[in-house]
């Protein structure tokens, strides 16, 4: 997009273009940065300007306002980070999957590109390599919302390998929308780490002023070299800069569709924050570094269903979606519950050996199948109760768990057993009566 109006007449003025480093000075106050590309949302007599510490900001301009050209960008010539490897500084890996956080503002040009190529990862925050030697891959370029089980596996086995080659950690940029299920994916499939494998997404890109990508990126490369062995999430922690959010990979979720502090943990304190003072704070008991090697299980069973139920959901409606399923998660209503209609389709799946889930569609607390009496019915027909985990937790570890094994008796000791922090004991029933 071009500028227009004031701030087009002021750049015109200096003779200053996108890409070029300008000052710009309002009365007392004053901004040396990149010029970038005019974002539509921000409105028209707003400038963006890419600080010399990576971060974007808006300027609103007005006729009080002077530009002067400070350095005009270099034509053809992209600004490549120099990577020279430092021995003093462990090795972090970065492997892209695409998503918000993944396209990237040439940092001279002002251009936005999807990242297809190792070092574009990189690119948009050159201070990565001020952490760490970046060892990045582009596995992915897509957005999450077309994520398979067959990309969880893949990820899965290239973050194992990075880290049994000596990786201190590994960071996944992805897209936000889906990122609590690949978490949750890779958490199962990944055992005995060796570092932290920290799935990053951004909520807005890092062409707009409000980005959240340099932040969250640069809190993941932090944390990759801390002692944690666990898979987990960083993001923004509050709407300000000020701090990320440690999520562990089985208990996170989006809750919001765009703020920046979209992420929360679950029934469960987030594991720590990373401060924007480089800090690592902890909440919570996590697992350390293991002295590896890393245990790949990714096997996963593709067809597992998960349903929402609703009042009214028609008995045949149920049946037809879970015609083809192995496996059945049903997020329910408060403790765990779905209207008596579908008690005989629920049987009819248990008896043909389908295991079926419940969890609350309520996220918060835990499901307790035995105060009312539709509960214990359901129990009695065999229902596995999903205890606090989330009902998309809850489905890929049913997943997962039936990529191991198809033993009735061990699907269920599997799946009520806490294997990578998904159920937390601590998360108290409150006191019921029928
Ligand atoms: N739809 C995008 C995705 O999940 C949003 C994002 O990147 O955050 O890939």
């Amino acid at each position: 997009m071009e500028y227009e109006g004031v701030v087009k007449s002021i750049l015109d003025g200096a003779g200053a273009d996108v890409g070029d480093y300008i000052e710009i000075t309002r009365e007392k106050d004053s901004f040396k940065g990149i010029v970038m590309p005019h974002i539509e949302f921000s409105g028209k007599d707003i400038l963006t300007l890419k600080l010399d510490n990576g971060y974007n900001i808006g300027v609103k301009v007005d006729d009080m306002c002077k530009v002067q050209l400070v350095q005009r960008r270099q034509e053809g010539k992209r600004a490549e980070p120099e990577y020279v490897a430092d021995p003093s500084k462990p090795t972090v890996s970065i492997l892209g999957t695409g998503g918000t956080i993944a396209s990237y503002v040439e940092y001279r040009t002002g251009a936005v590109f999807p990242a297809e190529k190792a070092r574009d990862l990189v690119f948009t925050v050159p201070e990565l390599a001020d952490l760490c030697n970046v060892r990045a891959k582009v596995v992915y370029s897509m957005f999450s919302e077309n994520m398979t089980s067959e990309n969880w596996k893949k990820l899965a086995g290239e973050a194992g390998a990075e880290l049994d080659s000596g990786s201190s950690g590994v960071v996944i940029p992805h897209g936000t929308d889906t990122l609590g299920y690949t978490a949750a994916a890779l958490s199962f499939m990944l055992d005995n780490l060796s570092g932290p494998v920290i799935l990053v997404g951004s909520q807005r890109s890092s062409d707009r002023p409000s980005s959240d990508a340099f932040l969250n990126l640069t809190s993941s490369a932090r944390l990759a070299k801390e002692d944690l062995g666990e898979v987990v999430v960083v993001m923004h922690g509050e709407t300000s800069d000020s701090f990320c959010t440690i999520h562990r990979g089985t208990k996170v979720r989006k809750m919001h569709s765009s703020r920046r502090d979209a992420f929360m943990s679950i029934n469960q304190k987030p594991l720590g924050s990373v401060h924007q003072d480089g800090r690592t704070e902890w909440l919570d008991e996590h697992r350390s570094r293991s002295s590896g090697p890393v245990k790949l299980q990714a096997e996963m069973e593709d067809d597992v269903v998960l349903v929402h139920f609703y009042p009214g959901l028609p008995a045949q409606l149920f049946r037809s979606t879970v015609k083809d399923a192995k496996g059945v998660v049903i997020a329910g209503t408060g403790l765990g519950h779905v209207s008596s209609s579908l008690f005989p389709e629920v049987e009819r799946l248990i008896q043909a050996g389908i295991p079926v889930v419940m969890t609350t569609q309520c996220l918060y607390g835990r499901v307790n199948m035995n105060v009312y009496s539709a509960g214990r019915d359901l129990l009695l027909a065999g229902v596995i109760p999903g205890e606090d985990m989330l009902p998309e937790t809850a489905f890929i570890k049913l997943m997962w768990v039936l990529g191991q094994t198809s033993d009735a008796g061990k699907v269920r000791e599997l799946m009520t057993a806490n294997l990578r922090g998904e159920i937390n004991p601590a998360i108290k029933l409150e006191e019921y009566s029928e």
